[in-house]
C-alpha cells in the first residue's frame, strides 16, 4: 500500500474515491462537503437524496458511496466524522474517527476501487485537534492496507504540516 501526502483541494483530485467529510443529513454543508457539492454538481446531491430516502440519515463513522458527478474522481465516499466534546476524554470519538477511515476504505474495496483521497475528517467545524485527528488517521489506515494506495489531502498548511511530520517518522 501506497501512502501520499498532497497539500490542496480534494475536488481537483483523480483518484478512484475522494472521501467527503459529510454531515449525517447528507444533504450538504459548509467546508469541504460544501466545496465537493460545487464542484461536482447536482447529481451528487440528487444520489445522496436517493441514499437518504433508502436508509435514512447516516450515522457518525459510516459511510454511503454516490456518484462524483462532475468530479474527476470516479466516485465519492461520505462518512460522518464526530464532533469534538471540549472538556471530555473523547474516547469514543476517537473511535468513531478510526471508524470513518476504515469504512471508508472497506466500502471502496467492496466496490472494485483501489486508490482513495482523504480530507483531514473532523478538523474543520467538527473542531477535532488536528494532530489527535492526523495520528488517528495515519494509524488507522497503516494497519488496515485494505487498498493499493491512500492520499491525505491537507487543505490548510497546519495540517499538512502535522502529516508531513507524521509521516517522515516513519
Ligand atoms: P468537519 O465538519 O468534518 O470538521 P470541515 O469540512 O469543516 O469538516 O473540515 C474538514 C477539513 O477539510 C478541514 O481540515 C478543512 O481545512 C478541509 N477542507 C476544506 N475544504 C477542503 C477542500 N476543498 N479540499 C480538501 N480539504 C478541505
Amino acid at each position: 500500500m501506497k501512502i501520499n501526502l498532497i497539500k490542496g483541494d480534494i475536488t481537483k483530485f483523480k483518484v478512484d474515491a475522494i472521501v467527503n467529510a459529510a454531515n449525517s443529513s447528507l444533504l450538504g454543508g459548509s467546508g469541504v462537503d460544501g466545496a465537493i457539492h460545487r464542484a461536482g454538481g447536482p447529481a451528487i446531491l440528487e444520489a445522496c437524496q436517493h441514499i437518504r430516502n433508502k436508509q435514512g440519515s447516516c450515522k457518525v463513522g459510516e459511510v454511503v458511496i454516490s456518484t462524483a458527478g462532475n468530479l474527476p474522481a470516479k466516485k465519492v465516499i461520505h462518512t460522518v466524522g464526530p464532533v469534538y466534546q471540549i472538556g471530555k476524554n473523547n474516547e469514543k470519538e476517537k473511535e468513531l474517527l478510526a471508524n470513518c477511515y476504515q469504512n471508508s476504505m472497506l466500502l471502496a474495496k467492496e466496490n472494485g476501487l483501489t486508490s482513495i483521497a482523504f480530507p483531514n475528517i473532523s478538523t474543520g467545524i467538527y473542531r477535532f485537534p488536528k494532530q489527535v485527528a492526523a495520528e488517528i488517521a495515519i494509524i488507522t489506515v497503516q494497519n488496515n492496507p485494505i487498498l493499493e494506495e491512500v492520499n491525505f489531502v491537507c487543505f490548510d498548511e497546519e495540517n499538512h504540516t502535522i502529516y508531513k511530520k507524521l509521516l517522515s517518522n516513519e
